[in-house]
Order: structure tokens, then sequence, then C-alpha cells
């Protein structure tokens, strides 16, 4: 701090010891998230086939006053670690809900299959959780079908208390997706033990997918690997999304190897949400043209 305000930045995030770094950045989220300095964008989750917008994950955003737009990468582990994600994924939960209940209402009901918040797993301990998503559906109108919780198989791996939530959001009709599918453990227990209806293809099975290369082992084994989690999903009733779709090589080989719907900057990047609303607005035109 004596360094003044332009090292503020340097000092707090870089040089500090851990631990003193990490309170200071929990009670700045605290005074960020009372201050309204959260956004969230949008991307849309499109159909490959036919490039229609099927739903949307809502992912946040820090608008710092001096560091500028802060990625969730630097800020949701200590978000995690503080307990600061509670409230600040209740927030996104409720906005969520309620923007898409906006669209629902402006657009009609087709507009949105889905609108997908991810949850953190200190959510789903927190005793209200199952109860505000209750609040967030009846206080917004949204159908509870129309939400999907973005959950990661770490989260959702962990015990009792954690599975009996999942069965309550469950028989809310609430749907559930397993993000980052592929990169965490025991994935096809969990599948069968967790009443999932989505399963998100990570990014890492996508980046290289197009390549057609005998020579390339790491390129044939992604393809593998893609087909036989659509071949599963397929099997256990499931729903996929591919995600990281960064060119139309890309969403047409996922297309043979068996994905319907996709996300990825080749599809739409995450945007505020006035954006999404002309985008919709500019479909349904071109849709009733
Ligand atoms: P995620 O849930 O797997 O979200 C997908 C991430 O991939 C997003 O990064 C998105 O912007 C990015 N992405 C989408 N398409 C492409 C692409 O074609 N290429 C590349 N390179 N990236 C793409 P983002 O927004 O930075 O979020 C990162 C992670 O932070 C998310 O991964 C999610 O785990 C977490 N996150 C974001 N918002 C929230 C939130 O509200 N709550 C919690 N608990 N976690 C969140
Ligand atoms: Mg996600
Ligand atoms: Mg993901
Ligand atoms: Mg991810």
């Amino acid at each position: 701090k004596e360094r003044g305000r332009a090292n503020w930045v340097r000092y707090a995030w870089g040089m500090e010891r851990p631990a003193s770094a990490h309170a200071r950045l929990g009670g700045d989220l605290r005074r960020a998230l009372d201050a309204g300095e959260f956004r969230i964008v949008y991307q849309p989750i499109v159909s490959l086939g036919d490039g229609e917008i099927v739903g949307v994950e809502a992912l946040v955003r820090w608008e710092h006053p001096e560091r500028g737009l802060v990625s969730p990468a630097d800020f949701i582990p200590a978000a995690e670690r503080t307990g600061l994600i509670v409230p600040l994924g209740r927030w996104v939960l409720r906005e969520t809900c309620r923007q898409a209940a906006a669209w629902i209402a402006e657009f009609g009901p087709d507009v949105l299959d889905k609108a997908a918040p991810n949850v953190s797993v200190r959510q789903l301990h927190d005793p209200d959780f199952v109860a505000d998503v209750a609040a967030a559906l009846a206080d917004s109108g949204l159908p509870a079908n129309r939400l999907v919780l973005e959950l990661t198989e770490s989260a959702v791996l962990r015990g009792q208390h954690v599975s009996q939530v999942l069965h309550e959001l469950h028989d809310m009709g609430v749907r559930l997706a397993l993000d980052d599918f592929g990169t965490g453990e025991s994935s096809l227990s969990l599948l069968r033990a967790f009443p999932a209806a989505i399963v998100k293809l990570d990014k890492s099975f996508v980046d290289g997918i197009e390549l057609d290369e005998p020579d390339t082992p790491a390129a044939d084994a992604r393809q593998a690997v893609a087909r036989a989690v659509a071949q599963l999903a397929d099997a256990l009733g499931l729903d996929t999304v591919a995600e990281g779709i960064e060119s139309q090589e890309q969403a047409d080989r996922l297309l043979r190897l068996g994905y319907h719907v996709g996300q990825g900057y080749h599809l739409g990047r995450p945007m505020p949400p006035g954006q999404l609303t002309e985008l919709l607005a500019a479909r349904r035109v071109k849709a009733a043209a």
C-alpha cells in the first residue's frame, strides 16, 4: 500500500505471502459482491446440425475497478476457499434464472431449452442449496426443466450428502450436467450412480479432433474417446454437449462421432446478455422470414 495505488494490484495478487493474499482476496470478493461488480456472460449452446441456439451457459466475470475484467480462473478458487462461492453462486443462479425467464417471456418457450450455471461443490454442501434453487425458480418463473446445473466429476464424487442433494434436485425436475467430462476420476461408475441428464465432453478431447493423421496417435485417441463417450451417453439415455469447438472442421468431425450439440468460440463466444438478446431476436426474424 505504501507504494501507492498504482502498485496495489501487483502487490496484492503476486507478492504477499499466500495466507494474507488469500485473506485479502477473500475480503475483496465480499466487497465486490456487495458492490455489484460481478457480471454474467452467456455462451450459446448450439445444435451442430442446423446452428440453432438450444441453450446458454452462464459464466461469471468480475469487473474489477482497477484490474478490469477478471476471469473466473483467477477468483473462483479463492471464492471456493473462502466460502464466498456460496453467496456468489447463489447470485449467479438467481440471475441466470431471471434472465432465462425474461428471454422466454420475450421470445416464447422455444427460444431456449436450457440455461446452465456452474455449481461448486461448496454450494452442494450448503444446507440451503436445494431451497435456494427452488426459490430461484419460483421467483423467476423459470420452469425447472429449463435449468441445468453444471457440476464437475470431482464435485459429485463426494459422499452421501451430495448424492442426496443431487437426487432432490433431480426430483424437482432440474437437470444436472457433468462438466469437463473425461478429465476427472471414475467417470463410468459415476454415470450410473449419479442422476445426470447431460454429459459435456471436455475441450481437451475436442482440441485436435479434426486432425486425420495416422502418425499422430494422440489425435486418434481423442476421436476414440469422443466416440466412446457419445456411445456411452446414448446407451444411458444422456444428452451430450461437446465443449470448446473452435472450427467448422471440429464441428463436422464431432457430428460424425455422434455429437448433436456443441459449444465453443466457433459457434459463439461468451457474451453480455444484451448481445445474446440481439442474437435471439435476429434468429427469430430469420426463422419467420
Ligand atoms: P467451464 O464450465 O468448463 O466453462 C467453459 C470455459 O471454456 C469458459 O471459460 C468458456 O469461456 C471457455 N470456452 C468456451 N468455448 C471455448 C473455446 O472454443 N475455446 C476456448 N479456449 N475456451 C472456450 P471461463 O468463462 O473462463 O470459465 C472457466 C471456468 O470457470 C468454467 O469452466 C467453470 O468451471 C468456472 N466458472 C465460470 N463461471 C462460474 C460460476 O459462476 N461458478 C462456478 N462455480 N464456476 C464458474
Ligand atoms: Mg461449465
Ligand atoms: Mg465445461
Ligand atoms: Mg471446463
